[in-house]
């Protein structure tokens, strides 16, 4: 089943699907991560992209929108899950298209619940590694070694939007651009709620029911 996973920022999307990709053998298609790539690579879509990510806003559609065509022509008849996009009702559309266009569907869209004062702490605390992407966090999932990755040695840094100051801007346009999806979802019978409160197995438990 090819599924959508969204959200508010820090609801735990990506953990969740590092957790679904090993245990369910799912391609995980995360604009976020496609574009800090880019970015880290300099690429002429990273630098297009990069003063929206960084500033917490949202990469205008066209953009988004040709990046994840790209990513589907390379599709090998894998399940996927989508993590961060689509995040606008725009994007929503084209993604239908695009899957009718390959004869492809959506099983389930399931949204993430965390209340607020949640988001912030898990954001404000988050620690990613700058070559494997292994995600971390401060109080409740430090590094052994300070600043070390534990996978693999690399540099554990804060992302640029994590900081204080950009957290704000990017829950202002998850609650105008992408929380409109949960009714979207809703009104094609897709939507699927899953608590994001707890232990990451806890949560993973509730989601997996959801796709079985
Ligand atoms: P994420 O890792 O999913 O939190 O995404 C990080 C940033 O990438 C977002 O704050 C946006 O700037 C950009 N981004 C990722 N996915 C999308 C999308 N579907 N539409 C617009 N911008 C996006």
């Amino acid at each position: 089943m090819n599924i959508v996973l969204f959200g508010p920022p820090g609801a735990g999307k990506g953990t969740q699907s590092a957790l679904l990709v090993d245990r369910k053998q799912m391609k995980h298609i995360s604009t976020g991560d496609l574009f800090r790539e880019a970015m880290k690579n300099q690429t002429p879509l990273g630098v297009k992209a990069k003063s929206f990510v960084d500033a917490g806003k949202l990469v205008p559609d066209e953009i988004v929108i040709g990046m994840v065509a790209e990513v589907f022509k390379n599709l090998k008849g894998q399940s996927f899950i989508l993590d961060g996009f689509p995040r606008t009702v725009p994007q929503a559309d084209e993604l239908e298209k695009m899957m009718s266009g390959m004869n492809l569907n959506i099983g389930k869209a399931v949204f993430l619940e965390v209340p607020r004062e949640t988001l912030m702490r898990r954001l404000t605390g988050r620690r990613v590694c700058n070559s494997c992407g292994a995600v971390y966090h401060v109080d409740s999932k430090p590094t052994r070694q300070e600043g070390i990755c534990d996978v693999c040695g690399g540099q554990v840094v804060q992302r640029k939007d994590d900081h204080q100051d950009v957290i704000g801007t990017r829950l202002e346009a998850y609650d105008k651009s992408t929380s409109p999806l949960k009714q979207y979802f809703a009104s094609k019978g897709l939507l699927s709620e899953v608590n994001g409160l707890g232990a990451t197995e806890e949560v993973y438990g509730r989601l997996a029911s959801q796709i079985a």
